[in-house]
């Protein structure tokens, strides 16, 4: 097999998370750090097929390992090509235990560093699965803010933590948070949504928010309001469609990678009809080809149904949930797979 050009990216969950957030699309796993060697064989797996490989150490919490910085840069070492990249993530976790991590994150020139809530303290320590989550998220922003990095304040909305949400706006208004960063040419964001409706987050679709209880004042910050929509008007807008709703890759592959070496696309939760193979139990050229050809089964079910069948199976004419567009047909695929695997 000729080497492929298209650049390969492996997430590779080699140390675990320390929350179990309730709206986590990967899903939840036990916590395991891989054995040494893990990451050169997983590279040297899709070397020979891959140009480019790009290798990660995280697919949950970033730099959860202890020895982060020698992490990232074992992490370049083992990428061939493209390198890995650390956005605005970073891990709250380690920012309010380690007072070396910020620096770290300051090395790397991240300029803004993304943060999770579910509402005020209740809810967040409810949601994240920890107690003291809300608590470390607050003393998180303080470091971040002292070391001229900008907080990204994203929050999760439901049918129960709505006024919640509220009470976060508030605060980063009482925190002046805006006004602190500009003083360093940062910019805080606030942003609402209601995420995607897999992994973790399916099992909330029964406290999906109506689109017309979204609390008013957080209309401004909710990520494109005016173009979700509910689950009813996607029915109506979806029951002549007769495309499949089929994912794919562009030129981009990115594979996660599970602590047992399942490998999955990126493409959605990570449960056993959307599981490529596992690397240490089948051949990696049957891997490789079913990753290039996007063979596996929950894809071959995405074929074989249309848009229009899945809305008529699993579409909910009377409910007001808000779903974007890509969500909404990602949950009815979603439930025609859990159904035909019965
Ligand atoms: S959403 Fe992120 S932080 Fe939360 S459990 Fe999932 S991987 Fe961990």
């Amino acid at each position: 097999m000729n080497k492929s050009n298209r650049p390969l990216t492996l997430v590779v969950d080699m140390y675990g998370c320390p929350n179990r957030c309730k709206h986590c699309w990967l899903g939840h796993f036990p916590n395991r750090i891989m054995e040494d060697g893990s990451d050169q064989f997983i590279v040297d797996c899709f070397r020979p097929y891959f140009e480019s490989v790009t290798f990660y150490s995280w697919l949950r919490e970033p730099d959860y390992c202890n020895d982060y910085a020698k992490r990232w840069k074992r992490d370049n070492e083992l990428s061939v090509g493209i390198k890995p990249q650390h956005f605005e993530l970073a891990s709250f976790y380690r920012l309010v235990r380690d007072e070396q991590y910020v620096r770290f994150l300051k090395t790397l020139n991240v300029q803004a560093v993304q943060l999770t809530f579910f509402g005020m303290q209740e809810m967040t320590d409810k949601y994240v699965g920890r107690k003291g989550a809300f608590s470390e998220l607050l003393t998180a922003t303080e470091i971040l803010i002292e070391n001229k990095i900008a907080p990204r304040w994203q929050a999760f909305i439901n049918a129960e933590n709505a006024d919640e949400v509220v009470g976060l706006l508030k605060l980063s208004k009482e925190l002046s948070l805006k006004e602190r960063c500009k003083k360093f040419d940062g910019d805080f964001v606030f942003f609402v949504h209601s995420g995607s409706c897999d992994g973790e987050n399916r099992k909330l679709y029964h406290l999906r928010i109506n689109k017309e209880n979204i609390p008013s004042i957080l209309v401004p910050y909710y990520n494109n309001y005016h173009s979700e929509k509910t689950e009813a008007e996607l029915c109506v807008e979806l029951l002549n469609d007769n495309s499949h709703f089929v994912y794919h890759n562009e030129s981009n592959i990115v594979l996660n990678i599970s602590n047992s070496f399942d490998v999955y696309f990126n493409f959605t939760h990570m449960t056993p009809e959307w599981k490529i193979g596992n690397l240490k139990t089948d051949s990696t050229d049957e891997i490789v080809r079913k990753i290039l050809k996007e063979d596996i089964p929950a894809l071959s079910l995405a074929r074989n149904i249309t848009v229009s069948e899945l809305v008529e199976l699993y579409g909910n004419i009377s409910s007001h949930k808000i779903f974007d567009c890509f969500d909404f047909k990602a949950y009815l695929l979603n439930r025609y797979i859990e159904e035909h695997n019965k």
